[in-house]
């Protein structure tokens, strides 16, 4: 019984992990594909592009990666994730901008904070990958109230692969889908980090919310100091 477990968690897992798809294997040559890294705040999206990338690299494919150019939390230039894992990347103003630096010559575009590009993103994505770029995406799947964010939804519908990655409720310590913010705004985009986000479970959040009143701005301040 015990063998029959763990052979079936064994199977559980495997079935879980995300199966890289290699360029001339399991795809015919010069097919191209989108792949969406997806999930709240701290959960390590840009960790598992930078490490997809990173591999492509390995295997001598042309990378290319691409971010915001509002997005200057960290560095001017990189792709930084939350344990200063970087990788150098193109700050661009619009989604246009990718296809005209990706070009032909590219075989793997990754995208981080793609939340931050309005909806023309998802027509980018597709036309890369029609054209047979490997297309990587990695960016918030809601905002600070839980609403679906920016060009996300569309793009997680269109991708052949879906990885949501979770992180660690700051308050119970489960799985946390949502980005609570702690800092007084109302701005759909506020760039910040633990000084302005947290974690949340679903309960933890809901529970956070209802007790935000008006006076939440000078519990927030209170928390900083
Ligand atoms: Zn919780």
């Amino acid at each position: 019984m015990e063998a029959f477990l763990m052979g079936f968690s064994h199977f559980l897992f495997v079935c879980l992990l995300f199966t890289e798809p290699r360029r001339h294997s399991d795809f015919p040559r010069h097919r191209g594909w989108l792949e969406v890294i997806c999930g709240s705040m701290f959960s390590g999206k840009t960790e598992e592009l930078i490490r997809r990338l990173t591999r492509a690299r390995i295997a001598r494919q042309r990378v290319e990666i691409f971010k915001p150019a509002l997005d200057t939390r960290y560095h001017a230039q990189d792709v930084v994730s939350h344990n200063q894992n970087s990788i150098r990347s193109t700050p661009v103003q619009s989604p246009s901008e990718i296809l005209l630096l990706a070009g032909g010559a590219t075989d793997v575009v990754g995208i981080d904070e793609a939340q931050f590009f309005d909806e023309s993103l998802v027509e980018i994505c597709k036309q890369l990958a029609d054209q047979g770029t490997r297309v990587i995406v990695a960016g918030l799947d809601m905002d600070y109230l839980g609403r679906p964010f920016g060009p996300m939804p569309a793009l997680l519908a269109t991708a052949e692969f879906v990885t949501k990655v979770h992180a660690v409720c700051v308050c119970c310590g489960e799985l946390a889908a949502y980005s609570y913010r702690i800092a007084a705004s109302e701005k759909q985009i506020l760039l910040g980090e633990t000084d302005s986000y947290e974690a949340r479970c679903r309960p933890c959040f809901l529970a956070g919310e209802s007790v935000k009143t008006p006076g939440h701005e000078q519990l927030a301040e209170n928390k900083k100091h």
